[in-house]
């Protein structure tokens, strides 16, 4: 079966590809595996200052924090620091700890927290949000400019081994968006890209004039390929509801059938969400929000509905991403105010981060607002589809087969996580082809037409002849971009 290239609304490709030129953590389960792994790592190189990495997963761990005590027993003598999978925090060791300064007495950052030992307020290793963030850019080694660019390769030779000819990268940096602009230049870029520039949410309106700057300098148009284009802003709105820092309306319960009084964060506060998507709009951008919680997204729903009110109608496609707790008097708005879904949709199933960390949490009436995809395909809301890749899975496949089924791939067996709100194939198959490529302004890419550019990813079987439910059962044999083979598998 031959399908337009897909194209992923949302991922992390060089952040990603760095990972996996590291420490990588996501394809392991369990504390045992992963210092097992980290240890294996350390002892292959010796000559690096830093051990650094990604992908573990709270799920293995009390709490979802784990301990800066099991890293000192494998890598005592040189600093650790590995963001977990949803980049919303790290585990550092005691090394990393001491280097940063961070004692009993380091007051948490505004946005965020250092998780700490309740009995003697000593930090325990884990970092959340924005204290995993300074964390990084102020102590980490920063990359050169051939590391993002081989990052980058190794992201897309992931991305174009499972079919994805195009993305849009959720999280450019003035150093990707260097690295991205010189790849596309010299040819190593073969897909088809689109950046979103990262809002600075300790900045205010000012940071708009780099924007401009960096839209110019950053954008590479080459003859007969897809090219670079940083013509999106992203706007994280709030945090996760795992940690409490997802944004909602009422206050997060305290899983034991009471409530606190913890309605998380909102990094980007409401009127200055506003005034930024009305100038971004104004000034030709596209915005890319992340919104988790229901006041979250109404917050960003509310910021294009006032950019609409001052601008009038505009064709920027202004997306919103994850959309997991939405209020039902929200779903209409999507397509009222023409702002795309941007679908995470393997994040819609019953797992153990579900269960242990964010229903206990959310209650009853909310747990069942989460990843409202089957009505907002009703309510007539443009859907487009990405991984979030390396937070999960980039296999298109997989995610497809959770919108379709709303079942764990790996756990076939288990009860489907709110069926009503599952997709059909033809649907879900078009958000990962025509509306991410809708959304990252596309208008040669996402379908097969004659004289459309040449994104295709040819699979071993007819996605519509098996059960619904084996979607990720399929594969890819190859994958075009461009008019060029870029990947091939071994048989
Ligand atoms: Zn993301």
């Amino acid at each position: 079966m031959v399908v337009p290239g897909f194209q992923d609304a949302h991922v992390h490709a060089p952040f990603a590809g760095r990972n996996r030129l590291h420490v990588w953590l996501n394809d392991l389960e369990g504390r045992q595996a992963y210092l097992d792994h980290i240890a294996a790592y350390a002892a292959a190189h010796p000559d690096q200052p830093w051990i650094i990495g990604g992908g573990w997963a709270m799920e293995y761990f009390p709490g979802g924090t784990p301990r800066k005590e099991d890293l000192d027993a494998i890598v005592p003598d040189r600093p650790v620091f590995i963001m977990n999978r949803d980049v919303h925090g790290a585990w550092a060791n005691s090394k990393a700890l001491e280097v940063a300064g961070i004692t009993k007495d380091t007051p948490d950052p505004s946005d965020g927290r250092i998780e700490r030992d309740p009995e003697t307020g000593e930090p325990t290793g884990t970092l959340h949000e924005g204290a995993a963030y300074s964390f990084q850019d102020r102590f980490l080694p920063a990359p050169s400019r051939e590391d993002w660019e081989e990052a980058i390769l190794e992201g897309q030779r992931h991305l174009h081994s499972l079919g994805i000819t195009g993305w849009q990268d959720a999280w450019v940096t003035p150093d990707t968006l260097e690295a991205y602009r010189s790849l596309s230049e010299s040819g190593g870029l073969t897909a088809r890209v689109v950046g979103a520039l990262w809002w600075e949410r300790k900045r205010e309106l000012d940071q708009i004039s780099e924007f401009l700057t960096q839209r110019e300098a950053g954008a590479s148009h080459p003859e007969g390929r897809g090219g670079f284009h940083p013509t999106s802003i992203k706007i994280m709105t709030d945090g996760v509801l795992e940690n409490y820092t997802g944004a909602l309306l009422e206050p997060y319960c305290d899983g034991c059938g009471g409530h606190t009084d913890n309605h998380g964060l909102s990094y980007v506060e409401r009127d200055l969400l506003t005034a930024a998507v009305t100038e971004l709009d104004r000034l030709g951008f596209q915005v890319h929000m992340h919104a988790i919680g229901d006041r979250a997204v109404r917050n960003a729903l509310d910021a294009v509905q006032g950019a609409r009110a001052a601008n009038g109608a505009s064709d920027r496609r202004h997306h919103i991403a994850h959309v997991q707790v939405v209020q039902p008097e929200d779903v209409l708005r999507f397509r009222e105010l023409g702002v795309v879904v941007n679908a995470q949709p393997y994040w819609a199933q019953m797992e153990p981060q579900m269960e242990e960390l964010t229903l206990p949490f959310l209650g009853r009436d909310r747990a069942d607002l989460q990843y409202p995809f089957g009505d907002l395909m009703r309510s007539g809301a443009t859907l487009a589809m990405g991984s979030d890749w390396s937070v999960t899975t980039a296999n298109p496949l997989e995610e497809i087969e959770v919108a379709v089924t709303r079942v764990d791939p790996e756990n076939r067996q288990n009860a489907p996580f709110l069926p009503e709100q599952a997709l059909p194939l033809q649907v879900a198959l078009a958000a990962f082809t025509a509306g991410s490529a809708y959304v990252n302004h596309d208008a040669d890419g996402g379908s097969l037409a004659v004289g459309q550019r040449a994104d295709l990813a040819l699979i071993d079987r007819n996605l519509f002849a098996v059960p619904s439910g084996h979607v990720s059962d399929a594969r890819v044999e190859m994958t075009v971009a461009s008019g060029r083979v870029v990947h091939e598998s071994d048989s």
